[in-house]
């Protein structure tokens, strides 16, 4: 039976999660429209941040389990998903991608490094089989030489390394395809700049170039440098494994910035003197609030979809249709909802004397990266369906 009962402890992280929301809140503004800084490490008050009515609770270590993880990305992009993208502890896409594939020793060896992760390209986003990049062993210095350009690299300045995929034999397709740990400062590995964006302005998503960028050979991820035949997938599929939880921690991360929206509006909505009568049936109460609640609703949907997602995953159990489920659908609230809002709230909703409309804009990259919308359906139909691949594409 699907339990998503929290701890007294978890509840307390939580609470202290939502705390240091607030604090964060305060510079999201400022760093949406200075997208050239970098917000620092430590905010301004963090020194100075006290809650006394929440007992210290160190997160990683006195909280257990996949759905307080969930829980605690929801409270944590709450306060502000960029600077929040910016700040967050644990490393990026790239560790959970060494974690997925890494030998023991190569987990130990970079686990302390913050990580990107860098499969787009000019020419490929969507179908990442097509990547161009190269990666060529040189036996004599027993070295793999990368040649190629990436865009689009979440977290991509601050990183101190990335796991970069590249092809070992292009005409192999998808099974050519590896995961290399490139580190920050190896020769010919350029970040020639930083992306200017529609929503989380700072996150320093960058682009990346690799020019006869020379990494020890037991950089490849796994270590496996063979490229089966036939249709096999290589370590491709195991990569894309990584997916499964990155796919509903990116939906969490997006259902934080809704349920900003949602507390904003209903404060709006109960300061202007409605009242959100949540037994009442449909059609007895105004518009607005009916309204509001199919909101809220979608929300709590969304939210428990991801949470269904990750609670199999905890258990052991396959979550790879789930994890487009709840990716696709958090994709669409998060447009929906927010926008939402803002009709609720008129010029309240995309003023920039409040925070809204750049929610609206922050939670739009739900829906691009980690797999389009689009293609979190393909996914779901060829689950539903038994399809493979090749019948739907
Ligand atoms: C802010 C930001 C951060 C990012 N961070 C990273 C990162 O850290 N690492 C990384 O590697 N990438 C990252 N990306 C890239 C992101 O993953 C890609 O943009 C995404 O996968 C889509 O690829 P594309 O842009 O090439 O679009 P395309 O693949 O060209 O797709 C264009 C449109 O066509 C649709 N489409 C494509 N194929 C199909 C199909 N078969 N059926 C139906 N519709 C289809 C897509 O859904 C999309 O709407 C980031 C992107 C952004 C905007």
């Amino acid at each position: 039976m699907i339990d998503f009962r929290l701890t007294e402890r978890d509840k307390a992280a939580l609470a202290k999660t939502y705390a240091e929301g607030r604090i964060v809140r305060k510079h999201a503004r400022y760093y949406d429209e200075h997208e050239s800084e970098q917000a620092p490490d430590e905010l301004p008050e963090a020194a100075d941040f006290v809650a006394p009515e929440v007992p210290e609770v160190d997160i990683a270590k006195d909280t257990t389990g996949p759905v307080m993880m969930t829980l605690n990305t929801i409270a944590s992009y709450w306060g502000d998903y960029a600077v929040r993208l910016k700040n967050r502890t644990g490393g990026g896409l790239g560790n959970a991608a060494l974690a997925a594939a890494g030998t023991p020793e190569q987990i130990e060896k970079w686990n302390n490094l913050v990580l990107s992760m860098a499969i787009t390209e000019p020419g490929c986003g969507s179908d990442p089989s097509r990547v161009q990049t190269t990666a060529v062993l040189d036996e004599e210095t027993n070295e793999w030489v990368l040649n190629g350009e990436k865009i689009f690299v979440t977290t991509g300045i601050r990183a101190d390394g990335v796991v970069c995929w590249a092809s070992l034999d292009l005409s192999a397709g998808r099974a050519g395809i590896k995961s290399f740990l490139v580190e920050k400062g190896t020769p010919g590995f350029e970040v020639p700049g930083k992306e200017k964006k529609l929503g989380i302005r700072a996150d320093d998503t960058a682009a990346y170039v690799f020019n006869d960028c020379r990494i020890p050979r037991e950089n490849l991820l796994g270590g496996d440098e063979t490229i089966p035949k036939g249709k096999g997938s290589g370590g491709f599929r195991g990569v894309m494994k990584t997916f499964n939880m990155t796919r509903p921690m990116t939906a969490a991360m997006g259902l934080g910035v809704v349920e900003a929206a949602i507390d904003f509006t209903r404060e709006q909505l109960e300061a202007s003197g409605f009242e959100i009568d949540y037994t009442a049936g449909t059609g007895t109460q105004p518009a607005a609030v009916e309204r509001f609640i199919e909101l809220e609703a979608q929300y709590e949907a969304s939210k428990l979809t991801t949470l269904q997602c990750v609670w199999l995953a905890g258990q052991g159990q396959p979550n790879n249709m789930e994890s487009s489920v709840c990716k696709a659908h958090a994709g669409n609230t998060v447009r929906e909802v927010t926008q939402g809002c803002i009709d609720l709230l008129g010029p309240m909703g995309i003023s920039r004397d409040h925070l809204l409309e750049k929610w609206a804009r922050d939670c739009r990259i739900t829906d691009i990266y980690e797999g389009t919308g689009e293609i979190q359906r393909l996914i779901i139909a060829r689950g539903l369906l038994d399809y493979s691949r090749a019948d739907l594409s």
